[in-house]
């Protein structure tokens, strides 16, 4: 088994117990870390506070240089570690490699960049206003990117000056495992970063309520979030949150339908259609509806649930088996409501593994089910509007509020939609991801914003001294 990170060194969890990683592909366990005990998160915590002093002290150029040698070791062994991420999790190796690892690196290059910026001061009158480190950071993160959430917020935390406890995913635990020996690598001093493996109401929980911890961000499911919140205000913690979603991808009709149909399946289908800001609705003109609906079992016939490290694999396994029978659930409730199946659907088409067919439903009405709730599979559902308000409205029509495009002739008319979206991201006719601009949550999306310039200041305190 594992070992626990705390204090600079590998040490064994208090409750002696293990959690079994397993691989989704073959369902085989190929790995165990400790299930950490609240005696675990005691002693991280005080490792993480007896830190703090000294580290939120460092040169800001000092902790760049830590931030940007631990970069270039994720770069270097980054076929490793997408190894790694596409064994725990399922992802195909090739998406593993360049959005699971090289990603996560240049995030964190970006942060040692930051990093040298700071301090940020400035005058308001007779009042110098300074930033200030928040202080310790639990960091809660989910299995569906691993490396990706863990970075988004330990690489700002530490540039800001915090130290931090990690509690990774029970799922897919293995990339923070290899984050955790780059940064001791890389001589990161002891107590700055510390990794307790372990499940959510134990490891999680003590995080969230530990009155020694100054800001818990999180990043997962809406319930667990509301959660952590909750048990964090009892001591009146910062909190951060990214949570679910149920993006609505909007195709006007002058928008090129092709495309837009094409770029909207991939993004739904996409890590298996494990990702919070998946576009898991379509809203398509009802004049264009059954074309589009044509067009989007063409292009999911191209995701063939394959062997993560099969040449040019596009669809993986679900990572586990609870994801499966969620999933599963969920397009049986589709098909219980009245929309139609027009592809997809079936479990398990593969001798072992989590594995779903790409599914995608038609017919589908806002308020029903699989409209309203997020899934987190590999399953679109292609919802027609008549106008564009109506399509707005529809978009609107959920608790969510994370992600979203708008596909339309101009730019011009797809910015005036998506400026009513009160969603954290929209992408007009297919715009890229920017890793460096803010990401987060509108509604019950979350609160507050990570990556880039954003995600830093979610860990600075505001001092106003007036002279
Ligand atoms: P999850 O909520 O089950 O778990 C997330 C993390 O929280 C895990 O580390 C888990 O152990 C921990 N946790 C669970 N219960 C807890 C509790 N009571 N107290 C403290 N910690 C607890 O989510 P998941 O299944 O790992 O991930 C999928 C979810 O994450 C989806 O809903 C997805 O939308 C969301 N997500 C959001 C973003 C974003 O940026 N908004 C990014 C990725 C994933």
């Amino acid at each position: 088994m594992r070992q626990l990170y705390i204090g600079g060194a590998w040490v064994s969890s208090a409750s002696g117990e293990a959690i079994e990683v397993v691989n989704p592909a073959t369902e085989e366990v190929i790995d165990r870390v400790p299930a950490g005990a609240p005696d675990d998160v005691e002693v991280a915590v005080r490792a993480a506070r007896a830190a703090f002093p000294s580290w939120s002290r460092t040169a800001p150029a000092e902790r760049a240089k830590l931030l940007a040698a631990a970069a270039a070791l994720i770069q270097e062994r980054s076929a490793d570690i997408a190894r790694v991420i596409a064994t725990d999790m399922g992802s195909p190796y090739g998406f593993a490699l360049k959005v699971q690892t090289l990603m996560p690196a240049g995030v964190l290059s970006s942060y040692a960049q930051l990093a040298d910026a700071l301090p940020v001061e400035r005058r308001i009158g007779n009042s110098l206003v300074v930033k200030e480190p928040v202080g310790v950071v639990a960091a809660i993160t989910p299995w569906n990117y691993p490396l990706h959430q863990v970075i988004c917020k330990v690489a700002p935390a530490l540039a800001a000056g915090c130290t931090v406890v990690l509690k990774p995913s029970e799922v897919a635990p293995l990339a923070a495992y290899a984050l955790a020996e780059i940064f001791h690598e890389v001589g990161l001093p002891a107590g700055v970063f510390n990794l307790v493996s372990g499940r959510g109401p134990v490891v999680g929980e003590a995080l969230a309520t530990h009155p020694s911890v100054d800001m818990v961000s999180f990043t997962g499911s809406t319930a667990a979030g509301k959660r952590v919140a909750s048990l964090a205000a009892e001591t009146v913690k910062r909190v951060a949150l990214e949570l679910g979603g149920k993006s609505a991808n909007i195709i006007l009709p002058d928008a090129d339908l092709a495309t837009a149909v094409k770029v909207g399946v991939a993004n739904a289908f996409v890590n298996c259609g494990q990702t919070c800001s998946a576009w898991s609705r379509m809203l398509v003109h009802r004049d264009q509806y059954d074309t589009a609906v044509r067009m989007a079992v063409d292009a999911s016939s191209s995701y063939v649930p394959s062997d993560p490290f099969a040449e040019g694999a596009r669809l993986g396994p679900l990572v586990s088996a609870v994801q499966l029978e969620r999933v599963v659930h969920y397009i049986n409730r589709g098909q219980e409501e009245g929309a139609r199946l027009v592809t997809g659907g079936t479990e398990r088409p593969l001798d072992r593994g989590y594995y779903v067919e790409p599914t995608v439903f038609a017919g589908v009405e806002s308020g029903m089910t699989i409209e309203q709730e997020e899934i987190f599979g590999p399953v679109l559902s292609i919802i027609p509007f008549t106008t564009e308000d109506q399509a707005i409205a529809i978009a609107e029509g959920t608790r969510y509020g994370l992600a979203g495009a708008v596909w339309a002739a101009t730019e011009d008319r797809a910015l005036g939609v998506a400026r009513q979206l009160r969603t954290g991201q929209v992408a007009i006719n297919g715009g890229a991801f920017n890793p460096l601009a803010p990401f987060g949550g509108y509604k019950q999306s979350g609160i507050g914003r990570e990556l880039g310039e954003s995600g830093l200041e979610e860990y600075l305190e505001t001092k106003s001294l007036q002279l």
